[in-house]
Formats: structure tokens, sequence, C-alpha cells
């Protein structure tokens, strides 16, 4: 199951097109999509293609618009942590992005003064309450994953001593997710995804999840451990090797530049960016 947040109400997506979910006699508001993911499941399974639409990609929005909790994991692809020069973490490391940071899978992203850099991440998105998972359940809790963008100015997130990341990586359209809610099931294998990230054509990282060093479950069970999880939080993995700090030379997002990103079954987003007035 593929549903949007098509011009801000859900839609499932159909290989013709997307079809309001209250055809499904369901609430179309984004923020009830988890209270009937089940009954969700059901319906998308026998609905009639017929009945789905055209739609236009920039009337996608973020399929979850207000999480309360937006965690993100540090340091878990082996690449990426050799080019950040660090060890390899033997627990998560755990930040946040500030809700307000959320953006949709096609918009235009105002670009602040400083360097602002490209992180691809698959995300988890939680679908039902959760605290103190065992890693063993650790999917459990996870009902849908999405294709997200950790994207962050380097001059703040590395300003301080010790860095504190959570204020770089949450200008306004800093965190991009989408296109769709996929459920897991949808997926030949959740654990094993491929990432491209491109820049203006050229690809720029390209890993898969089954590379991440901590995986999703052992993310649930780290996080759960500590805060309860609930209902749309959202968890970017971790970013994989090709980030544009860690080049030499360094290169980093202007305006006018074209950032793809694409998670093997997860689907794709597609940003422009233009200068912060
Ligand atoms: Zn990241």
């Amino acid at each position: 199951m593929r549903i949007v947040n098509l011009a801000g109400r859900l839609a499932l997506l159909t290989g013709d097109g997307a079809v309001d979910v209250s055809h499904g006699g369901f609430d179309a508001d984004p923020d009830a999509v988890f209270g009937q993911w089940e009954a969700l499941l059901r319906w998308s399974a026998a609905v009639d293609p017929a009945t789905a639409v055209p739609y236009k990609d920039s009337d996608l929005r973020a399929p979850v618009p207000e999480p309360r909790q937006i965690f993100a994991v540090a340091l878990n692809y082996r690449p990426h942590t050799t080019e950040a020069g660090h060890e390899e973490p033997a627990e998560p490391l755990v930040f946040t992005k500030f809700p307000s940071c959320l953006a949709g899978p096609y918009d235009t992203i105002d670009l602040p003064p400083g360097h602002v850099d490209w992180e691809l991440e698959m995300v988890a998105v939680i679908g039902r309450d959760a605290y103190r998972v065992p890693e063993e359940d650790g999917w459990g809790p996870v009902v849908a994953l999405t294709v997200g963008q950790d994207l962050s100015e380097r001059t703040v997130q590395l300003a301080g001593r010790p860095a504190q990341f959570s204020l770089g990586k949450s200008f306004p359209g800093f965190g991009p997710v989408g296109p769709a809610l996929v459920s897991v099931d949808e997926p030949a294998d959740r654990d094993d995804l491929e990432l491209t990230c491109e820049l203006n054509g050229e690809t720029v990282q390209h890993d898969r999840t089954s590379n991440m060093i901590f995986p999703v479950p052992r993310l649930v069970a780290h996080l759960s451990a500590i805060c309860p999880l609930r209902p749309g939080d959202l968890i970017f993995t971790g970013t994989p090797a090709g980030v544009g700090n860690r080049r030499t030379p360094q290169r980093f997002i202007g305006t006018g530049d074209t950032l793809v990103s694409r998670i093997g079954d997860l689907g794709e987003m597609r940003h422009t960016f233009r200068s912060a007035r």
C-alpha cells in the first residue's frame, strides 16, 4: 500500500493514479492515517483501479504532516563513518530534527546562508504506540517506510564544541519526506533497499540499507528503551557515504540545483533550491 498526502487529503496510489480514501469510507485527514491503517490495508488490496484519477507531483505534501518526534541517527553506515573521520559507534548516535523542518517530496527549498549539504536516508514511520520494544520485535511498530533527506547546514551543525547537530538540520524545508507512506509489506526485502542520491544528474550517494550498522529493529529497540514512540514518529536511519562536506574539494547545494533522492521500492523525491530572502 502506498498512501500519499495529496493537497492535504489522504489518497491511495495505484498504478494509474490516486484514489481519495473517502471513496473507501475513510477519514481523509492525513493525521488520521495511523488510526485506520489496518483497515486501509484491507481496502487497498481490493480497490477498483478504475476509480483512480491523475495527480500532479507538485500536489504531494509530507505524508506525515505533524509528527510529535523526529529521531535521526548519525554514522550508521561504515563508509560514511570513515569519511567523517570517526570510529564505528558501539551504540546508535541519536539527534533530532525539529518537526517545523518537514517539507514535501517535490518542494522548492530555500537555502539559508552557509553550506547546505545532502544526506539521503530511509525513514522508518512508527504507526502504533511502542515502549521498551525488544530488538526481535523491532519491526513491529514500524508500519511504513519512506524516503527522506536530512538536509544539513554544516556551519551551524559543526559550530559548537562539542557539536550540536539539531538546529543546523532544522531550517525550514530541511526535512523533506515522501513521496508516499509505503507499507512495510510492500518492498520485496524491507531490510535491503537501494539508495541513490543525485545532484544535478550526478550520482553522489549510492548504497544499500542492508549495510546499516544498526538496522531498523535495533534503532526501534534503542529509542523505545528511553522514549515512548507514538504513531507518526519518524526515524531518519542515517546516511551513506558521499556527502558534500567530506569531499575534496567540498561541495554544497547551490541556487538552481536539483537533488533527486531515490530508494528502491519506496519511490523518489525531487527538490530544487533557491536563495532564502
Ligand atoms: Zn543524517
